[in-house]
């Protein structure tokens, strides 16, 4: 073969491989585009199934609304609340809840609960059973008409006189709830809105008996239900209750306290102290009482900045609890 020919052979063996090697690469992309395909034909459906599964789900957490428990509607499955609840789900088990538990230390507990929100959250859930809403000697009591005190004659320990706030007839209170009444005192001194003293505070089972019946002979007993609770049935016999007037160069009565500066005053900054006003206007038909803006309930810091934080007006609410307009019989 001559050296033209041999070039010219090589020549067109080179043009072959060239072929080749387009056509190999030709048919390497067509694979890769197959496969690329295929895996988008067999992923596609399985993650429109899949988010089609999440939007399918069965709703999480359920709700108490009414003392009735129901599933929570989609709208409302944020994630805080679950995941409120799933840090409550243990709350029992919780060291330090147990040890504060053991130690009466309610504040403790709550804070141990992860705060108010978390220790409401967990309560309302039924996945608190170390919290007994009906124990008489802890913060978190809920005394209305379909709830009375247990045993009915309860006494609280721990009672005192108060210590700073003027008391007008020579009461007491829990010691934890007389001191937080002291800095509410002092706070409302501070911000200039004026003095303010205690007409009623702690007021056994005995005394209410009496109490009680005053209120059905001046009033009969339709009206005094609307204002005085049945002995046994009264947040003042918690200890933790009291009823606040206004003072100036004297102190006006209960029905006026609401539109004194002390009143309106009390009614904004009370939680910042742990205490509620447990009877709002508008709420009877929950609470059981006419608008009371002189009755203040102590249930701690912690719970009372979730009360007010959450834009709450009936401890009922707060923890799930049904409404208690009257009594059960
Ligand atoms: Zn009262």
């Amino acid at each position: 073969m001559s050296t033209r020919a041999t070039d010219a052979a090589d020549t067109r063996k080179a043009a072959r491989e060239r072929q080749m090697r387009r056509r190999r690469r030709r048919v390497a992309i067509g694979a890769l585009i197959v496969v690329l395909l295929a895996a988008l034909v067999l992923l596609v459906p399985r993650v429109i199934l899949s988010t089609a599964a999440v939007d399918a789900a069965p709703a999480g957490p359920g709700v108490v609304v009414g003392g009735v428990y129901e599933r929570a509607p989609v709208a409302q499955e944020l994630p805080v609340p679950q995941l409120a609840v799933v840090a409550a789900a243990a709350l029992c088990d919780e060291p330090a809840v147990q040890a504060a538990l053991a130690a009466r230390d309610d504040e403790a507990v709550v804070e141990a609960a992860g705060g108010g929100e978390s220790f409401r959250a967990a309560v309302i859930a039924g996945a608190a059973p170390c919290i007994s809403l009906s124990d008489p000697a802890r913060r978190w009591v809920v005394v209305d008409k379909l709830r009375p005190l247990s045993p009915l004659d309860y006494e609280p320990a721990n009672l005192g006189s108060l210590s700073q706030v003027t008391s007008l007839n020579g009461g007491h209170l829990r010691q934890d709830a007389d001191a937080a009444l002291s800095a509410l005192g002092a706070g409302a001194a501070a911000a200039g809105v004026g003095d303010v003293a205690v007409l009623s505070s702690y007021r056994s089972y005995r005394t209410q008996v009496s109490t009680y019946a005053q209120h059905v002979d001046d009033e009969g007993q339709a009206v005094a239900d609307a204002g005085s609770a049945r002995p046994g049935y009264s947040e003042h016999q918690t200890g933790l209750a009291l009823d606040m007037v206004a003072c100036g160069r004297g102190c006006g009565g209960l029905d006026d306290f609401g539109a004194t500066a002390q009143g309106q005053w009390v009614a904004q900054h009370a939680w910042e102290y742990g205490f509620i006003v447990r009877y709002e206007d508008g709420y009877m038909g929950v609470t059981g009482y006419e608008s009371e803006p002189w009755h203040l309930r102590f249930i701690g810091p912690a719970l009372a900045k979730a009360y007010h934080d959450g834009g709450f007006h009936t401890l009922e609410d707060f923890f799930g609890l049904p409404p208690a307009p009257d009594y059960a019989g």
